[in-house]
């Protein structure tokens, strides 16, 4: 897990809410963490490594994991990147990694057309011929990544446009995607669906995953608006919530999958806190709760 905050991180830079303030006052119940990224391999030595997402944090994050270092003069423990959406949360990063090192980067044709069409600093990667190497996620159909030895299927998952597009195109269902990542070898799965908007036909996007990494950006719908620092609702932002009666701790509870983490947390969220009722309500549930440099090997 390279970074398991939601957009803005932990602490956020203009917020002083509870856990902001902890986290600034060193309090033990509760760590900073760095924006939604995370790094998959089928785990043998040399592999190089499936990132999904590029948050504003990508360079402190490939520092702080040695596997994503480079293993020669010019060179990145990184094979390939997927992208989720076309959130600034989740593909800024692109622009750190500009220093003309080629990249394979998966992408919905949307969310590529969003970025490459729209933006002329996306140019910056596109300075020598095969700098970017775009490989289109069709929703249902698995990308091979021989490279990697990983295979990455894409299945909409309800989502939003990224804020600097909205209202410039219509929405689609290609705009927002969990990835469902399977082991070339072993056949096994993991999920990543870190921004999920409503729970319908979710069951089929987690069927058969061993791990599943899932949307913990809020506890509960008013969050923000209970806290006083914004108007917008979870489902306002496309999340659903993970408590109440229609949240996902609720929902998922006939979950099969031997690991369940909640990620890309906002920092806004009670369960952040150890001792917080809400961080007992996850973890009774078998949940387990992402954090910066969280390791899971299956
Ligand atoms: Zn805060």
């Amino acid at each position: 897990m390279l970074g398991s905050a939601a957009g803005g991180g932990l602490p956020q830079w203009n917020c002083a809410c509870e856990n902001c303030a902890l986290v600034r006052a060193g309090d033990a119940r509760i760590q900073a963490r760095t924006q939604d990224s995370l790094a998959l391999s089928r785990g043998r030595a040399g592999d190089r490594w499936l990132v999904v997402n590029a948050s504003p944090d990508v360079l402190r994050q490939i520092e702080r994991f040695e596997p994503l270092h480079p293993r020669s003069a010019r060179d990145t423990g990184i094979g390939a990147i997927a992208l989720t959406n076309g959130d600034l949360d989740h593909v800024l990063g692109l622009l750190s990694l500009r220093e003309s090192q080629p990249l394979v980067v998966l992408a919905t044709e949307r969310v590529r057309a969003g970025l490459v069409e729209r933006n002329a600093m996306l140019r910056t990667l596109a300075r020598m011929p095969d700098q970017v190497t775009w490989r289109t996620l069709e929703l249902g159909r698995e990308v091979l990544l021989d490279a990697v030895g990983l295979g990455v299927t894409a299945v909409a998952a309800r989502g939003k446009l990224p804020v600097h597009l909205m209202g410039a195109i219509d929405p689609s269902p290609e705009d927002n995607v969990a990835l469902r990542v399977r082991d070339l070898a072993s056949g096994r799965v993991c999920v990543v669906a870190t921004a999920v908007g409503a729970l319908e036909g979710v069951d089929a996007v987690l069927r058969g995953a061993e791990l599943v990494f899932f949307d913990g950006t809020f506890w509960s719908e008013d969050e923000l608006v209970a806290q006083g620092l914004g108007k917008a609702r979870a489902r306002d932002m496309a999340h659903v919530p993970i408590g109440g009666d229609g949240g996902s701790l609720a929902r998922l509870a006939g979950l099969a999958a031997s690991r369940r983490v909640y990620t890309h947390i906002n920092n806004t969220n009670p369960v952040l806190r150890e001792g917080s009722p809400e961080r007992a309500a996850v973890e009774r549930a078998g949940w387990e709760l992402s954090f910066d440099g969280m390791e899971i090997t299956l």
